[in-house]
């Protein structure tokens, strides 16, 4: 099959030729991929619109004998709410940079893709921090790297109300105890509330829990060093 259609978010973008751009798509089916969007640094061409950032859409493909073709467009979304704002602007560019970094080309993660675009939407029009904290908390549960969160990781034990608590970063909860290494960070029972929400929880129902502004800040360093401690370092240190 030489045509094809795609539901995809563009996460990157990059000048090809005069007229052409090389779009990174990353579509709901084939996750990961590059197409050529031709025409499209013109300003006015139909093409020159959807090679934003952040544009969602369904895209038409031709299979070329390189990369695919874009030969048509029908926008879902556009960011247009996020155009000017640089925090927003911001969150964006590092959700599709992560997105970007540790998926490979060509493998589906329909999930992802599901809570990514969420997020694009979430941010560009009314912002609830707990969906970009789900996104990156999905994406390293799509990795295989879900912390553990209801059992100390040393011991094996049920995690209860007694004793003090550490997050480690090999992989989740510990009583701290039992705790050997260095790599670990103190963790209050809050804190790991928000943590089973993010993780626990349908992505389509978090939007509407409403959390503390310390708690969210401190689980969100959490996410990071967890994030940074498999991945090296990709978010920035500040709370976006
Ligand atoms: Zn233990």
């Amino acid at each position: 099959m030489r045509s094809s259609k795609i539901e995809a978010i563009v996460i990157k973008r990059r000048n090809f030729s005069e007229k052409d751009r090389v779009l990174t798509l990353f579509s709901r089916d084939r996750g990961k991929i590059e197409v050529i969007a031709k025409g499209s640094r013109r300003p006015g061409s139909r093409f020159s619109y959807f090679s934003d950032i952040g544009s969602v859409g369904q895209f038409y493909l031709y299979q070329s004998k390189s990369m695919p073709i874009v030969t048509d467009y029908k926008a879902i979304f556009s960011p247009e709410g996020a155009r000017g704002e640089f925090g927003k602007t911001n969150k964006l560019g590092f959700a599709f940079k992560l997105i970007d970094k540790l998926f490979e080309s060509g493998e589906p993660h329909a999930k992802t893709y599901e809570i990514l675009r969420l997020a694009t939407e979430n941010i560009s029009d009314n912002e609830s921090q707990l969906v970009f904290l789900t996104f990156l908390g999905n994406v390293i549960s799509d990795l295989g790297l879900k912390p553990e969160l209801h059992q100390c990781i040393v011991c094996r034990k049920k995690i209860d109300d007694g004793g003090g608590l550490v997050f480690s970063s090999e992989g989740g909860l510990s009583h701290a105890d039992c705790a050997i290494e260095n790599n670990q960070k103190k963790i209050s029972r809050d804190e790991i509330k928000l943590l089973r929400l993010i993780f626990d929880m349908p992505y389509n129902k978090i939007s509407q829990a409403r959390v503390n502004s310390k708690v969210f800040k401190k689980t969100y360093r959490l996410i990071l060093y967890y994030l940074e401690w498999n991945f090296g370092k990709i978010l920035p240190e500040e709370v976006l």
